[in-house]
């Protein structure tokens, strides 16, 4: 194959003909005023799809998980998630240090904190202690292998937190990649969220940008920290319109990148070099435990046209996408298993 097949992340795909199209028609206006008509659009298309009543277009899906946690959560104040969330590992801190929230992580092993743990969590009231606020899950979960959770698994955790006074976020990145999974609803996987950060950028093959959604009260102060941070845009409507158009063209589609990467996991589970780390419920990410160094193993791929990250020292991820298909997949587990497996 001449074309290297990068498999690195699903950020990386390119607007095709027709999202270019659509940027190029967008109707648009000053979107801070509230007069961009694309933005609104967008808007109220994602509101309506996960069953909340407002939402807001943000640069990216950091902004939309900062901007949830700080409208949701005071100075001080404690904040329940998994260890390998987002949020505690890529976005730079910033829930410390703009939020000025404490994070307090479990491992829960499989991303998603069990009831139990949630009401374990929660601290009793004492002068001592932080108030706890807010929980946060992630679904999929990007560094639990794209692990997808149903309904009733979120529901759990949520009804604990909700019943302990907390309130709920989820990073929903990339939440249509679970509804596709669970053949659920996105709106019944979020029921029990007070917010939804959903990215347009990654599966879905926008160039930028998120939505929050929630109700109309916590989405207008999510739109005050999104101004606060300076994620207020002008004619966004060029950028939102190819949300719109990714979600009236590429979401059918990702049950696609999640049968590639059910391929390239079949292929390599009987390679001798690397074992497939797949969750319960596996969606377009492939975690591979590799015995060389995965830095090695990286890198012969790359040799013959395959990227992939390092995850850790000796962990490999492999990301599908639209910008790749059956046959690039197939190619890609034969690049990949000997790369691997080479003394
Ligand atoms: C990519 C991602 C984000 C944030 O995305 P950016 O747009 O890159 O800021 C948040 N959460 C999860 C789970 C992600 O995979």
């Amino acid at each position: 194959m001449d074309t290297p097949v990068d498999l690195r992340s699903d950020t990386l795909t390119i607007p095709d003909s027709g999202m270019r199209a659509a940027i190029a028609a967008a109707d648009v206006g000053d979107d801070v005023w509230g007069e961009d008509p694309t933005v609104a659009l967008l808007e109220e298309r994602v509101a309506a799809l996960l069953g909340k009543a407002a939402a807001v277009y943000v640069p990216s899906g950091t902004m939309g998980n900062l901007t949830s946690v700080a409208a949701q959560t005071r100075p001080g104040d404690e904040v329940i998630l998994d260890s390998e969330s987002h949020i505690v590992q890529y976005e730079v801190g910033g829930a410390a240090a703009v939020a000025g929230v404490q994070l307090h992580v479990l491992d829960t092993g499989t991303g998603l904190p069990s009831a139990a743990s949630v009401r374990a969590s929660v601290r009793e009231a004492n002068i001592h202690h932080p108030v706890t606020r807010l929980l946060c899950v992630e679904n999929t979960h990007n560094r639990r292998g794209g692990a997808a959770f149903t309904a009733e698994q979120i529901d759990g955790a949520a009804i604990a937190a909700r019943e302990s006074g907390l309130r709920v976020h989820c990073d929903g990145a990339r939440l249509l990649n679970a509804a596709t999974a669970t053949a659920t609803p996105a709106s019944r996987l979020v029921e029990r969220c007070d917010t939804v950060s959903l990215c347009l950028s990654k599966g879905l093959g926008a160039p930028v940008g998120s939505v929050v959604s929630g109700d109309a009260d916590v989405i207008a102060e999510v739109r005050r920290w999104r101004k606060r941070l300076g994620g207020g845009m002008r004619q966004a409507g060029v950028i939102a319109a190819a949300g719109v158009y990714a979600l009236d063209h590429n979401v059918e589609r990702l049950a696609d990148d999640h049968a590639n990467a059910a391929v390239i996991a079949d292929r390599l589970r009987d390679c001798d070099g690397c074992i497939v780390l797949r969750p319960d419920i596996p969606t377009n990410i492939v975690v591979l435990q590799t015995r060389d160094a995965a830095a090695q193993v990286a890198s012969r791929a790359t040799t013959e046209g395959v990227l992939v990250t390092r995850m850790g020292p000796n962990t490999l991820r492999c990301v599908t996408h639209l910008n790749v298909d059956r046959v690039q997949c197939e190619h890609a587990a034969g690049v990949l298993a000997r790369a691997a497996s080479t003394a």
